[in-house]
């Protein structure tokens, strides 16, 4: 008889990941790669704008120079399994933050319908919709806002 094995995501921790699990998990939303403003009087928010990363694909949401990133973004955040506990500062919709906290993945996930385009076609994704970063002043990123965590 079949044995039914239920998907990686669901029987593992993201620490248990193999390097391809862990990889895979990514949307390609971009969104963690948005310019974020905090807020003096509430340090734990963090507001997400429509300001790309001047590395950050407009249209694809992919990185432009993963390899070489930290020369151009010193600052980029690299995520791994032992940051999970931190991993409130991320979209909501980021399966690395769903796992973390015991969710599932959502129907638009390329893992759940196979689909890697999805995540742009539902609207999930701010492709087309971003802003580049040397197009805004810093001072008016406020003004971009989209969501906060
Ligand atoms: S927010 Fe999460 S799922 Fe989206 S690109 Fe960043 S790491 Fe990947
Ligand atoms: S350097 Fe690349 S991976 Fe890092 S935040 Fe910018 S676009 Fe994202």
């Amino acid at each position: 008889m079949a044995q039914i094995v239920s998907a990686f995501w669901k029987r593992k921790t993201l620490e248990q990941m193999d390097r391809q699990e862990w990889e895979s998990l990514c949307d390609g939303c971009g969104l963690c790669c948005l310019q974020k403003l905090e807020d003096e009087d509430d340090a734990s928010a963090i507001y997400y704008t429509r300001v790309a990363c001047k590395l950050l694909d407009l249209n694809t949401c992919r990185c432009s120079d993963y390899a070489n990133r930290r020369r151009h973004v010193p600052d980029c955040v690299q995520l791994t399994p032992a940051m999970a506990e931190e991993f409130a500062w991320l979209p909501p919709t980021c399966a690395y933050r769903l796992v973390a906290e015991g969710e599932d993945l959502p129907p638009w996930h390329h893992l759940v319908c196979g689909d890697p385009q999805a995540v742009h076609k539902v609207g999930i994704s701010q492709a087309g919709r971003m802003l580049a970063e040397d197009s805004v002043a810093n001072e008016d990123w406020e003004e971009h806002i989209i969501f906060r965590v």
